[in-house]
């Protein structure tokens, strides 16, 4: 026999499908909602919806925006002329949040994993090399230090050779196997400053 009606059972289910929610916190947060006012809920769903619906790859740097240029992509201050290269907006993220970064960005959405069959056309790729077209004088590559990471920053150093652009790899001041997001801002502003010219 169920515990719950369907309905509720079907919200825990949604949630606990969610990243980091386990079953605990998935019926937590449903009864959290189910006791919120109505119109918090309202508010909350609108949200939900109107943020998946909004949003979209900033035309650049195919960072998540809610128009066709990123704020950093359309901030005028920002050098871009200096590229850096991170897998995925989560990272892009924890470099602003150093605030020491004046480039610009470019957002792989993932990278190359021969043993999960994603290749060099499965993520951003293409898109940067028609960035560097335009006038670049260096692509920092931040690519995470995992197998994944490394490999992939190993093939973009190799297409962007030839171009003459200087190409640069963070220092190896993050752990290995670290994923970018949970590093501190000064460990990543040390790696930052160490890079190394590939
Ligand atoms: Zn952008």
């Amino acid at each position: 026999m169920e515990t719950f009606s369907s309905q509720i059972q079907k919200l825990i289910e949604e949630l606990a499908a969610l990243p980091g929610i386990g079953a605990k916190s998935a019926q937590r947060l449903a009864f959290y909602i189910i006791n919120m006012p109505k119109e918090n809920v309202t508010k909350l769903a609108d949200t939900l919806v109107t943020v998946r619906n909004n949003i979209q790859y900033c035309k650049h740097c195919y960072n998540l925006t809610d128009s066709e240029v990123c704020p950093i992509c359309g901030n005028g201050k920002r050098n871009h002329r200096v590229i850096m290269v991170v897998e995925n907006p989560r990272d892009l993220a924890a470099y602003e949040k150093t605030g020491k970064f004046e480039g610009v960005y470019h957002v792989l959405h993932g990278a190359i994993s021969p043993m999960l069959g994603i290749g060099p056309a499965d993520i951003k790729l293409k898109e940067l090399m028609v960035r560097l077209q335009e006038d670049v004088d260096e692509v920092i590559i931040a690519t995470n230090s995992s197998l994944e990471g490394e490999t992939t920053a190993m093939y973009i150093s190799k297409l962007i050779k030839p171009t003459g652009i200087k190409v640069s790899r963070i220092a190896s001041g993050v752990p290995v196997g670290g994923d970018l997001e949970y590093i501190d801002e000064v460990t990543l502003l040390r790696a930052l400053e160490g890079r190394v010219e590939l």
